[in-house]
């Protein structure tokens, strides 16, 4: 660690701040180059598979099909971890002896190593970012003299607009609403997984369904998420604040409303 680095040091961990310093460089040359590419579990974000899929080239149903595995997380709802290989050494499927085949769209955790958000009720509450550096006794880029700052290293291993993305899906995964509560609905599960990760399936569901003649949807919004999937991603994060948290962020059609209202008066 850096002579002027304001480190503190809780139980054994060495916690940082933004504008604090670490040592850290990885480079082809080093004996344990792609190592910590195998027997991993790395937790997938909506916005890391957006970016996955779309390096590849492949839609939403065949990146999740082929790459990834469902768990089920707080409030029963899926998380998607990148599935590693059936080889021995459990290898993930893009790493190869030149490294990371998909470097420009690796997930956010291959970003951020070796640093690790350290979140504590007492952190969410100050609002301030702390990481401790990963303990990872193979890693010989920590033992590097290549010093950084740990504002930098986040920006130039572009973090800031996973962060953007995340804030955007935390807000349903985080909310109130959802917290001491077990979703076990099967059709809530589905929807759910169907906007955070099978965005291609996601944009059919409202270009091809009834959707938009039920849902007031700006005329702008519809023509960006047709082929923008940033848009779409936005969208369906709007789509779960309405559907999941019940909130007014979307309004169904007056005349749907008023069908709906007759129907339940005929019955
Ligand atoms: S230096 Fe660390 S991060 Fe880089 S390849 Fe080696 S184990 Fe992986
Ligand atoms: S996505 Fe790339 S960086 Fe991440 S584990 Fe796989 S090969 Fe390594």
């Amino acid at each position: 660690m850096h002579e002027n680095s304001r480190q503190m040091e809780k139980g054994g961990l060495t916690v940082l701040n933004p504008e604090d310093d670490f040592r850290f460089q990885c480079h082809q040359n080093l004996e344990c180059f792609t190592r910590c590419c195998r027997d991993i579990t790395i937790f997938l974000t909506p916005y890391d598979i957006l970016r996955m899929k779309n390096r590849l080239g492949i839609s939403s149903e065949n990146f999740l099909a082929a790459h990834t595995a469902t768990m089920i997380g707080s409030a029963g709802l899926p998380v998607k971890v990148l599935k590693m290989q059936a080889d021995s050494e459990k290898n993930c499927p893009f790493v190869t002896a030149r490294g990371c085949t998909i470097y420009p769209d690796r997930p956010w955790a291959c970003r951020i190593y070796p640093l690790q958000p350290e979140s504590t009720k007492i952190t969410q509450k100050t609002g301030k970012e702390y990481y401790s550096i990963m303990d990872v006794p193979f890693c010989l880029g920590l033992k590097s003299d290549r010093v950084s700052t740990v504002a930098g290293w986040i920006e130039k291993q572009g973090i800031p607009i996973y962060r953007e993305m995340e804030a955007a899906f935390k807000k349903i995964t985080m909310n109130e609403v959802l917290s001491n509560k077990e979703i076990t609905n099967n059709e809530i599960q589905q929807m759910y997984y169907m906007a955070c990760y099978d965005l291609d399936r996601f944009r059919r569901f409202v270009m091809e369904s009834t959707f938009l003649k039920r849902f007031e949807v700006e005329p702008d919004v519809v023509e960006k998420i047709k082929h923008n999937d940033v848009e779409l991603y936005h969208f369906a994060m709007r789509w779960l604040e309405y559907g999941l948290l019940g909130q007014g962020v979307l309004k169904v059609k007056p005349e749907i409303i008023k069908a709906k209202k007759e129907a339940s008066e005929n019955q």
